[in-house]
């Protein structure tokens, strides 16, 4: 038996994985602090996709676009990358060449590939599918804390709480088991939607605010003045620990109750209501704010993060045990991620990629001269909207990502894919946009490695290897490795092995704000709950900010966020509204879930979420085929009716591909801080599938 965590989401529940009788590996709930001995049904089934018959085991190669992929083998795949890589180098330049990573790679592998990216290629030109899904968090928390760790005190703090706010995120549905941990007597749940969260609110007596997609960053605003007026603000830890509340306030001050719910929907009385119930509950020091995706997939990301966090703030929840603030992370290892050096502006431990001393360190750990060392690059959506153009990159390596379906406004990010020299996927199965490359390279799964993540509360966890991967198949590390070495590179440079890797990524953030000098296999094996910074001592930071903020001078700032519409209105060839999210049943782009049997039979086809009355207007009733049409594409979906959605409110779930992809609709218009597209808000109209 071996005791791992979860492939999926950032929750990371542990799993005992056994092998069965037929020799498959099966999975059962482990006791671990997050998932206090559950798992959701994606976690029971995750151990399918190790032997499903989708699963690649050999390299497929084209060398004409117009040819199927071919099996070959992994001399012959290899060496056709590097020989292109090579080509293009010589005419265009270093940055001809990028790199695409995901926040479901482990720690050692998001490393690994910031480090191959920078010296075996040379290039500035990497990002991850992480820039989706937690970049304005991310930047927001920055900007208030001096540090941004998604959940900066361990998820089990909130199970005391009287009072948890829950802006943007339906964890009922997309991480189950962390509801256990929501047992607060009021839960205060902020969706467009009547999702599975804001039922279990209104069951146990709690509140559901409804907004208009894209006014949370108003509606936060209006909870701010009402917290004010009401008598709730903290004062003495508003003056002892921030700074800014004043400039915060005069942006919040013109937000009457009555203001907001003109502007939002939500009705005044709700946010007294609800400012009432925080209130009191910070008063108690029992009280926590959380956001997730819901507030951040908007062109006014960072600012409506930022805006929930003066919320906070004002009632004094952050840096004090009993309450705080913290961000859902969505992705396995969206935490990890972010921290070691895939993003475009960031060198490993969070350094930054400007910072003259950052550089100097990063550079003594990798062995190179400072200047080796490229500079920024584009976000994600900008690289991928720069491919094949004049300047921009022609050559594209992806590692567990799918973009043309994870990607806004999917037609544009196919077109730019198509119009590259080499595409490169490394996967364990042949996704939309691995079926469009020239190159596929089968990799390990979770289960047939070992290496660490880090979860949404920032503690950093071991994934042992229960099983062997299939012949012909290779580990992501073992690619980079063969191809830094055909690249030019020292073979030690690129170790396989992850407790090495893992080793040098301590090395590399040794005394930056992500430091994992302190984590190793062995201190991982004997269960300590290593939440970082974690130095070389070994000692892990449970709870950040107890005593001071990361800023200089140790005090948390007030940001002083303005509202400003989606990027995109209604009118009346598109006059509503769509939004998207996630299941339960599926976990992404749905590459993986979709091929798992259990879950494609709960959930096997898009489906678009509507008013009965906006589906009657439009001529469709439950149960038939509709076209979702925005100015960039058509959705064909099955309509659900639901007479608590919002009626100029659609919802669909992003999980499916082709016809049935969300992202065919949504806009790529980016937030200007994180660069975060605004997944939430597109205009749309809505008709039967048979109409012309
Ligand atoms: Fe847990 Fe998330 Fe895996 Fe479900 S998908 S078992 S909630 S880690």
């Amino acid at each position: 038996m071996t005791t791992t965590h979860c492939p999926y989401c950032a929750l990371q529940c542990a799993m005992h994985l056994e092998t069965g009788p037929d020799g498959r590996l099966t999975a059962r709930p482990a006791p671990f602090s997050t998932n206090r001995g559950g798992l959701c049904r994606k976690g029971w089934t995750s151990p399918a996709l190790l032997t499903s018959p989708d699963r690649l085991t050999r390299p497929l190669l084209r060398t004409d676009r117009s040819a199927p992929l071919k099996e070959t083998d992994w001399d012959t795949a290899l060496d056709h990358i590097t020989q292109r890589l090579l080509h293009l180098r010589a005419q265009h330049g270093p940055d001809t060449a990028a790199v695409f990573g995901s926040g479901a790679l482990t720690n050692e592998k998001a490393y690994m590939l910031g480090k191959f990216a920078r010296l075996a290629l040379g290039t500035s030109q990497i990002d991850y599918n992480g820039r989706f899904c937690m970049s304005s968090a991310a930047a927001a928390a920055n900007t208030a804390f001096g540090l941004d760790r998604g959940i900066p005190f361990p998820l089990a703090d909130i199970g005391s709480a009287r009072t948890v706010l829950l802006a943007g995120a339906n964890p009922a549905e997309t991480m189950p088991p962390m509801m256990g941990h929501l047992s607060a007597p009021t839960l205060i749940v902020v969706d467009p939607r009547r999702s599975a969260t804001a039922r279990a609110a209104l069951d146990r007596g709690g509140l559901h605010l409804a907004p208009r997609p894209g006014t949370d960053l108003a509606l936060a605003r209006g909870l701010l003045h009402a917290v004010h007026v009401r008598g709730h603000t903290d004062r003495d830890y508003i003056d002892e620990r921030t700074t800014g509340f004043e400039a915060a306030w005069e942006h919040a001050a013109t937000w009457w109750p009555e203001h907001t719910e003109h502007v939002t929907g939500v009705p005044a009385a709700q946010l007294h209501e609800a400012a009432d119930l925080l209130g009191q509950a910070a008063r108690r020091r029992s009280a926590y704010i959380l956001t997730g995706r819901g507030t951040e997939q908007h062109t006014t990301g960072t600012d409506t993060v930022s805006a929930w966090i003066n919320l906070a703030l004002a009632l004094g929840l952050p840096g004090r045990e009993g309450s705080g603030y913290g961000c859902i992370t969505g992705q396995g290892n969206g935490q990890g991620g972010r921290e070691h050096g895939q993003k475009a502006d960031q060198l490993p431990g969070y350094r930054h990629i400007t910072d003259p001393d950052d550089r100097a360190h990063i550079a003594r750990t990798w062995g190179v001269d400072p200047a080796d060392l490229p500079g920024p690059g584009r976000s994600a959506y900008e690289l991928l909207d720069s491919l094949g153009r004049s300047g921009g990159p022609r050559a594209l390596l992806l590692f567990g990502s799918n973009p043309v379906v994870s990607a806004p406004h999917s037609s544009r990010v196919r077109s730019r894919l198509r119009s590259l020299d080499l595409l490169v996927s490394a996967d364990f199965v042949l996704s939309e946009t691995a079926a469009m490359a020239d190159v596929v390279l089968p990799v390990a799964q979770w289960a047939e490695e070992s290496g660490t993540t880090t979860n949404l509360e920032g503690r950093v966890l071991r994934r042992d290897r229960a099983t062997a991967p299939p012949p012909g198949v290779r580990t992501d590390l073992e690619v980079l490795h063969h191809l830094a070495v055909r690249l030019g590179q020292p073979g030690t440079r690129f170790p396989t092995d992850p407790d090495t890797a893992l080793a040098e990524l301590g090395r590399a953030s040794a005394g930056a704000r992500a430091d994992y000098s302190g984590v190793t296999p062995q201190n991982l094996a004997s269960g300590q709950a290593l939440h970082w910074p974690v130095r070389a001592d070994g000692r892990p930071t449970p709870r950040l900010f107890l005593n001071r903020f990361a800023h200089p001078g140790g005090r948390a700032r007030f940001a002083s966020p303005a509202h400003r519409p989606p990027a995109e209105a209604t009118d009346t060839r598109f006059p509503l509204i769509a939004t998207t999210g996630r299941l339960m049943g599926h976990y992404q782009t749905g590459a993986q879930t979709r091929r798992i049997p259990e879950l494609a039979d709960a959930e096997p086809e898009a489906y678009v979420e509507v008013h009965p009355d906006t589906a009657a207007r439009a001529g469709l009733s439950a149960g038939d085929w509709a076209l979702v049409t925005s100015r960039r594409g058509t959705v064909r979906a099955r309509i659900r009716t639901d007479p608590t959605a919002r009626p100029d409110t659609l919802f669909l779930p992003f999980h499916y591909a082709g016809a049935q992809a969300a992202n065919n609709l949504t806009h790529p218009a980016l937030d200007p801080t994180s660069r975060m597209p605004e997944f939430k808000v597109s205009a749309v109209r809505l008709r039967p599938a048979h109409d012309p």
